[in-house]
């Protein structure tokens, strides 16, 4: 087994033992350095194989790095799970910062935060009020957040929602499911039958979303991370 045939050529692979780590962990720096970190008594043919076991992702994290690149050169910005054509030389600029920089500065992360927080407050507020009107169920409060495994939540008390900001990388028609899910919620607290039969209603393949971040979550996770993530 050779290292070669595992990280492609324009990619710099680096490792770092600590006694402190506990599990062995891959990760992109930036575009072009993997860092890999493992525990202090892991050896070379270890390292090794845990690299040859992760190879797919590995391809599967620069195709989705070039493919960032390619649609640089086409001015696009990935909003709502799609490359778009964003007519706003202001969000141009920023988002080719953001594409070309080693590592993006805070500020073009909170200019670019800011940018996907709009753009997903205006989307939820109207398809808010379709849905609320349609299932009768209102929020007291809508908040946002920056949680990576948690799209949405309903505090089951105050009816309160709250969305993560990673809804702005997902289709449209998903996040409408999470907006029906939360919804439901305000009647429901728990996921009992009850809770599903209300959801099913409104939405009829609720499993939608898992299925499409099981297949994007890689690029969509080391994007959400690049622009959310300090
Ligand atoms: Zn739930």
């Amino acid at each position: 087994m050779n290292i070669k045939n595992i990280i492609p050529p324009n990619i710099q692979l680096k490792i770092i033992k600590n006694r402190n780590y506990k599990y062995l962990r891959l990760q992109f720096k930036d575009f072009s350095t993997l860092l890999l970190t493992a525990p202090k008594h892991i050896n070379e043919q270890e390292c090794l194989n845990f690299l040859q076991s992760h190879k797919d992702w590995i391809i599967t994290q620069v195709d989705s790095q070039n493919k960032i690149t390619y649609n640089l050169l086409k001015e696009k910005i990935f909003l709502f799970g799609e490359w778009i054509d964003f007519r706003d030389t202001s969000i141009q600029n920023l988002w080719q910062d953001f594409i070309t920089a080693k590592t993006p500065s805070l500020a073009i992360k909170t200019n670019l935060q800011t940018f996907y927080q709009k753009e997903l407050h205006t989307y939820i507020q109207s398809s808010l009020s379709h849905w609320c009107s349609l299932m009768n169920l209102y929020p007291s409060e809508i908040t946002y957040g920056k949680s990576i495994r948690q799209l949405g939540c309903c505090y089951s008390n105050s009816h309160k929602i709250r969305f993560s900001l990673k809804l702005s990388l997902i289709p449209k028609t998903l996040i409408d499911s999470v907006i029906i899910h939360e919804l439901a919620h305000i009647k429901y607290p728990n996921h009992q039958k009850e809770f599903w039969n209300l959801v099913l209603t409104y939405d009829k393949n609720p499993k939608n979303i898992h299925l499409w971040l099981k297949e994007n979550h890689g690029f969509n996770l080391y994007l959400y991370k690049r622009i959310f993530k300090n």
